[in-house]
């Protein structure tokens, strides 16, 4: 390890199953990707590991889920407490493995521990019914029970946030969790396991299976019968594929997927804060979530304005190492991710987009890309139909409301749309027609706990976070008392 911490013990390169820690002969190097470095050598798990986390979480099962939620509430608000104690050292390692500037990283660490906290105490509303019966001599009575067993894959954009917003939901519910973290960001899970060890959760409650085999492992968590719900986050093609598995033990499922995020700006928006908004929302993880800014669509009376401050702004951004305090953009997570936004830019350019920013990776770099604007974008080039993630925004100009809000629906996407306006009536027009899960208006910071994250179409289905998240993990159950 080459990574100093003020707690060292954070940094643990083995899976956590049953409440051990599991090494292996095989390593997984973990690489900062910054500058390349192996930050660590991970136990290289596997499909045997993924089983006998499994097996451990449905032994777990039975005492956990009998526990009250009050009970469940004390052990979880230690979690949740313990992760803001040692916020700077996770925050150290997620900008490590993830590249994202620290400040981002100590942002999510604050929004990923919120969410045991938010499930903690809202497992203690998991309230039932009763139901006024058809005949007299029967009582509806509807009770709400933990599904069972988890499983759960995540990506590497969000290496704590996205595993804490089913964990907390999943374990407050009485569920039991086995979750298999993206390749490239396992230490910030295995960190987060340590503190789940610290706060008292029973061995076998949360298991962390860190691996390369995604396919092997991914197929025990979509198909082994112990498992009673599969989550996921993370692109629509493995979402799709992991779906189909799903379907062979009939699983509850949730799936967050991708999206192609438009950004609207009307010829009655503040600009000013528009620009802002749109700043904020494109180049947060550079580029690299699913809800960032994927298009800006800008109505033509105001066009000329508003790309002027934006590309003022987006040209004082700073990119560099995550880890170095003025770092606005760092690193993409890797080679592969930036020749990805290079394609998507240069097949843009190819058939008449501009570059009026950057357009190009970092002089003497892997893994940067310029902060990007273009123009001259029309809403069929690749840069408009596909997820960019990375920090290049395309700038696209539109006639009329109606127009507008066709454009920004075609797509096979449906998780999170923007838009600045100060018309009532627009408002409320726009608001209701854009097909999405989530809609920012006059507002780009839409991710909380108490709001329901989610998509719609082709990024997925369920919601986390709020008080609809924890529906995902319970199942309803319906009691007929007769003979009365
Ligand atoms: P990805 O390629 O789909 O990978 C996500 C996770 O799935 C990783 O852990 C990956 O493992 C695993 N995986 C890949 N192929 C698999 C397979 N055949 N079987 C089982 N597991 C498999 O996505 P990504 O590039 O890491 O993440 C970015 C995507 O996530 C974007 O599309 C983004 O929009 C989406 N996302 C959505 C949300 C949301 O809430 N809607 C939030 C964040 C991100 P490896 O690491 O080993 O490849």
């Amino acid at each position: 390890m080459t990574i100093e911490l003020k707690d060292n013990q954070l940094l643990k390169p083995f899976s956590y199953i049953n409440g051990s820690w599991h090494s292996s002969e095989a390593q997984l190097a973990v690489t900062n990707p910054a500058n390349g470095k192996v930050i660590a050598n991970v136990a290289n798990a596997g499909v045997i590991e993924t089983e006998l986390a499994v097996r451990s979480a449905k032994k777990a099962l039975k005492h956990w889920a009998s526990q009250s939620a009050a009970q469940r509430s004390v052990i979880l608000k230690k979690w949740h407490q313990l992760m803001l104690d040692h916020q700077d050292d996770l925050a150290q390692i997620l900008t490590l493995e993830q590249g994202k500037p620290l400040a981002e990283a100590k942002g999510e660490i604050l929004y990923g521990a919120a969410f045991i906290e938010w499930f903690a105490e809202e497992a203690k509303r998991a309230y039932g019914d009763t139901i006024p019966s058809p005949s007299t001599d029967k009582r509806i009575v509807v009770l709400k029970q933990p599904v069972g067993v988890v499983g759960a894959i995540t990506p590497w954009n969000f290496p704590n946030a996205m595993i804490t917003r089913k964990a907390g939901a999943a374990l407050a519910a009485g569920c039991t969790f086995v979750v298999r973290p993206a390749t490239q960001t396992p230490l910030s899970a295995l960190a987060v396991a340590e503190l789940a060890e610290r706060a008292g959760i029973p061995a076998g409650v949360f298991n962390v299976v860190v691996g390369s085999d995604s396919r092997g492992m991914g197929k025990v968590l979509t198909q082994h019968p112990d498992i009673a719900k599969f989550t996921f986050t993370g692109s629509t093609n493995v979402g799709k594929a992991l779906i189909n598995q799903c379907s062979s033990t009939v699983k509850k499922v949730s799936m967050e997927l991708g999206g192609n995020a438009p950004f609207i700006v009307f010829d009655d928006a503040d600009i000013d804060a528009a620009v802002a908004g749109a700043v904020a929302s494109k180049y947060r993880n550079a580029g690299q979530t699913c809800i960032c800014t994927n298009r800006i669509l800008v109505q033509k009376e105001v066009a000329e304005t508003f790309t002027s401050k934006f590309v003022e702004a987006v040209s004082k951004l700073n990119v560099g190492d995550g880890i170095s305090p003025d770092t606005d953009i760092g690193p993409l997570i890797n080679s592969d991710a930036v020749s990805d936004v290079e394609t998507l830019v240069n097949d843009s350019v190819s058939v008449g987009a501009k570059v009026v920013l950057g357009g190009e990776r970092a002089p003497d770099s892997n893994n940067f890309y310029l902060p990007t604007v273009l123009t001259n974008v029309t809403n069929d080039m690749p840069i408009a139909r596909n997820e960019i993630f990375g920090p290049v925004s395309p700038i696209i100009t539109f006639d009329s409301e109606d127009e507008a809000i066709e454009m920004a629906n075609d797509t096979e996407y449906g998780l999170a749309a923007y838009f600045y306006s100060r018309d009532i009536g627009r408002i409320w027009r726009v608001g209701e027609s854009l097909e999405y899960g989530m809609v920012g208006i006059n507002d780009s910071a839409i991710s909380n706990v108490s709001a329901p994250f989610g998509g719609v179409k082709q990024s997925g289905f369920g919601r986390e976070g709020s008080k609809y998240g924890l529906d995902e993990y319970m199942e309803i159950k319906y009691l007929c008392m007769g003979g009365l």
